[in-house]
């Protein structure tokens, strides 16, 4: 039976990136080594982060002023080093309260002795659409932070939302090379590599070089500016998470790059929210405007007719619809990796389930 798992994160990789590494685990390029074991100083692992940084490169089309750095610490630990490395003119940002990764990032910045100002919440919508900027903001501010794509409340921007000058730093983490974006819209852009460019244990960060110029005696694994001269080698860097990430970066390029990516995420979730929207038993909870291409968050109503449905998905090789803890219901993220057949097996099961709930009701 073909399984699909719709994982919001770590979630489902290429078959064939799968394929690449169980070839090369054993002795990559005929070293001897798996990659695991090679040295971050060796020629071999040099090529590979040098690749991986180029093919990114390449893929969204980032101008040579900025840098693109790999962290370990996930996402969340760019939520303190965004503002350490950023924030240091005004000490106060701005930010649009879209979710949970928003209140994240804000509880974060606020440690690190940040001023936080929501400047729009959809909250009292449970966050069903994006919060947009209304008013030009008074105060002045290091930079505005928003997330792309929110991983748990389903809900993407298409259009970037602006303060005049003030730089934008954007958590992309889950819809990262799958959704086109102009970098030059961006100061900085963070993505956690586990939704949609690999496995946990890197975090990559596009950031304009000159907005890290000035920041001072910042611990070193927090460092933009370390970091950038070091080419993210430092310290040891998370070499098979960066290989993996390089493996995935090729396969992305083969597959016809970011903007093909994005049309077949399209086209997958269109099909799902299509069959919701016409659907009697299940909802699409979001605003149309803003729904995400990458997370498909529906609901029933009833919490045991969910978990019902979530257990016979599972059987029938679905995997991993439950959603969010926060959120409840289901969620299937449809991440790049997640094939067409995937969605029309998941939107065929659930055709099926619900004849059969109604032939009971
Ligand atoms: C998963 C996720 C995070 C957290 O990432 P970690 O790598 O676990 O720290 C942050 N923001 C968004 C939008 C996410 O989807």
């Amino acid at each position: 039976m073909e399984v699909y798992n719709f994982s919001a994160g770590p979630a489902t990789l290429p078959n064939s990136v799968i394929q690449q590494i169980k070839d090369d685990l054993p002795s990559y390029k005929n070293s001897g080594m798996s990659v695991m074991e090679i040295s971050h100083r060796s020629e071999l692992f040099e090529e590979i982060i040098q690749q991986a940084q180029q093919d990114l490169r390449g893929l969204l089309q980032i101008p040579d002023n900025y840098s693109v750095l790999f962290f370990q610490g996930g996402c969340t630990l760019q939520f303190s080093a965004a503002p350490l490395n950023l924030a240091i003119k005004y000490h106060r940002i701005a930010l649009l309260d879209s979710g949970h990764w928003a209140i994240r990032a804000m509880e974060e910045a606020k440690k690190v002795k940040t001023t936080v100002d929501i400047l729009a919440s959809t909250k009292k919508n449970h966050y069903s659409r994006l919060p947009t900027l209304s008013d030009f903001p008074q105060d002045e501010y290091d930079y505005l932070h928003i997330t792309t794509n929110n991983t748990i409340e389903g809900t993407a921007y298409k259009k970037i939302p602006q303060i005049g000058q003030t730089p934008v730093v954007a958590d992309m983490s889950s819809n990262f090379l799958g959704q086109k974006y102009q970098i030059t819209d961006f100061g900085l852009v963070m993505a956690g590599a586990q939704k949609n460019l690999g496995i946990a244990g890197l975090t990559v960060v596009i950031v304009k070089n000159d907005l890290f110029a000035h920041a001072k005696n910042l611990p070193s694994m927090l460092d933009y500016q370390l970091f950038s001269q070091k080419n993210s080698m430092f310290n040891t860097p998370p070499v098979f998470a960066i290989y993996v990430a390089g493996l995935v970066l090729r396969w992305l390029k083969q597959q016809g790059g970011v903007l093909e990516m994005q049309k077949r995420n399209q086209k997958k979730s269109n099909l799902l929210y299509d069959f919701l929207d016409e659907s009697k038993l299940f909802t699409a909870p979001v605003k149309k405007a803003d729904r995400s291409l990458t997370n498909v968050v529906f609901v029933t109503g009833d919490k045991s007719i969910n978990s019902q449905l979530i257990a016979q998905a599972k059987d029938y090789g679905l995997l991993n619809i439950k959603g969010h803890r926060l959120v409840g219901g289901m969620r299937a993220s449809l991440y790049n990796a997640m094939p067409y057949a995937g969605v029309e097996k998941l939107v065929s099961f659930l055709g099926k389930f619900e004849k059969d709930y109604w032939g009971k009701h």
